[in-house]
């Protein structure tokens, strides 16, 4: 399958919706993410779409009508409280209410002529919704796809092998937790934990000395593999609704203690924060890019995890950032500063290879489940996605410009995670903000 690209993507295209078009927005009329919102003192759950700095209502929309062409049982889902029923469909028909967003949100179409004279109905101030999780996530798995952060740690917890000998093979992962998932802005309260600060002393119990976070791109799955049938590399886009930002936040020092031999428990999922906005896989269809080439000597990948297809064109071209701001800094009105710079396209693994592998065994993948893909880190000093790899430990502390220094987040430290796709012949989209702010342990 080749990158769908159609009308809905055409950089000249324009919106009724003014502040779609001014160019710097995340959401212009390209782009029409996914949300679940809450109007401001309204307490029903519903499903929105992006639009510059405003959220298209579709259950007002559907009401009104202007979903009607895409069928009942469209209708009906675009009036849900959650995005998992539209998910339970597939790729198709997410493409389908696409097409009629963007003839709705048009300026030059006859639905969008009309819509425009309803604008009080149809819209959301995106500063008014109060937005939630973008699914009902039964079931959540964090990969490791980045063979850099894979390697810089593996030389922090094992200097003499950082690379374990199955990373080439196998796209490596594990469960996480779904119900600790929360939405951006969410505050996220320091963890208690079990610790072993001195390898001759027993361990303690207390707040985290170490919280760190992850730069992450969440794959949120559609449509439905029964237990036991396997969904085929060439078959997995099929499979992907769409993306968003994540931040897999991480207490080290209880992940150093307690993650052999069964790997990360209560270090990761105390908090797990995601954007609200969920970017389709075709918004993203300008933006593909070849997947990671392999360097000399490496191995090819495994037969069930290669497909010519997923080699040409697995990859996402999308930039990511992560900014700081303290608490000192919040006080002074001094803005956030940015402190890396990601390059989702410089994975290991496609996100097509993470979800075939996950459904290889014949596990079922069910709509609304999440995949992260692991810390995206680039081999560039400044693409190291956690604080971890960037102070190395703790042993090469961050300089910020308030003149405060961090190995990990202290208390009051706010993350905020942007992402952005930027290429010429294709209108910018973004992926607006993935933020969390660290408040004290309990
Ligand atoms: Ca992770």
């Amino acid at each position: 399958m080749t990158p769908n690209i159609d009308v809905t993507h055409d950089p000249a295209l324009r919106s009724w919706v003014e502040s779609a078009n001014d160019g710097t927005t995340d959401f212009p009329i390209q782009n029409l993410p996914f949300g679940v919102f809450r109007h401001d003192f309204e307490e029903r759950l519903r499903i929105g779409i992006a639009i510059g700095d405003q959220v298209l209502d579709c259950l007002a929309a559907a009401r009104a009508g202007y979903f009607d062409a895409l069928g009942p049982m469209i209708v009906d889902m675009l009036q849900s409280w959650s995005l998992n029923a539209l998910m339970s469909l597939g790729r198709e028909e997410a493409r389908a209410v696409r097409g009629a967003t963007s003839r709705l949100l048009r300026a030059d179409t006859a639905e969008g002529t009309s819509a425009a004279t309803k604008r009080d109905l149809l819209l959301v101030p995106m500063a008014l919704a109060g937005m939630t999780v973008p699914a009902e996530i039964g079931d959540y798995t964090d990969f490791y796809a980045s063979v850099f952060h894979a390697s810089n740690v593996g030389a922090l917890f094992r200097p003499d092998n950082p690379l374990l000998p199955n990373y080439k093979y196998v796209p490596i992962g594990y469960h996480g937790r779904a119900s600790s998932i929360v939405a951006s802005g969410t505050a996220v309260r320091r963890p208690f934990g079990q610790t072993r600060p001195a390898d001759t002393a027993p361990p303690v119990f207390g707040p985290s000395k170490a919280l760190d976070y992850e730069l992450e791109i969440g794959a949120f799955i559609c449509g439905a593999n029964t237990l036991g049938d396997p969904v085929p590399i060439g078959r997995a886009e099929e499979r992907l609704f769409g993306l968003c930002l994540l931040n897999d936040w991480s207490a080290r020092d209880i992940q150093s203690w307690e993650y052999q031999p069964l790997g990360p428990f209560l270090s990761k999922n105390f908090a797990t924060t995601v954007s609200p906005w969920i970017v389709t896989t075709d918004a993203l269809a300008p933006f593909r890019a070849p997947a990671f080439v392999r360097p000399p000597g490496d191995p090819a990948p495994l037969g069930y995890l290669t497909d010519p297809n997923d080699a040409d064109h697995g990859g996402f071209d999308i930039t990511l950032e992560v900014l700081l701001r303290t608490a000192r800094m919040r006080e002074v009105g001094a803005p956030a500063v940015h402190i890396s710079r990601g390059d989702f396209q410089s994975m290991y693994w496609t996100v097509a290879q993470m979800l075939a592998h996950h459904s290889s065994n014949g596990c079922n993948l069910r709509p609304g489940d999440l995949l992260g893909s692991g810390t995206v880190s680039g081999p560039e000093a400044g693409s190291r996605g956690c604080l971890l790899e960037m102070t190395r430990r703790g042993a090469e502390p961050l300089s910020l410009p308030s003149g405060e220094t961090r190995t990990f987040l202290e208390d009051g430290d706010e993350v905020t995670f942007r992402g952005w796709c930027e290429r010429d012949g294709a209108a910018r989209i973004g992926f607006g903000e993935c933020r969390g702010e660290i408040r004290p342990a309990n």
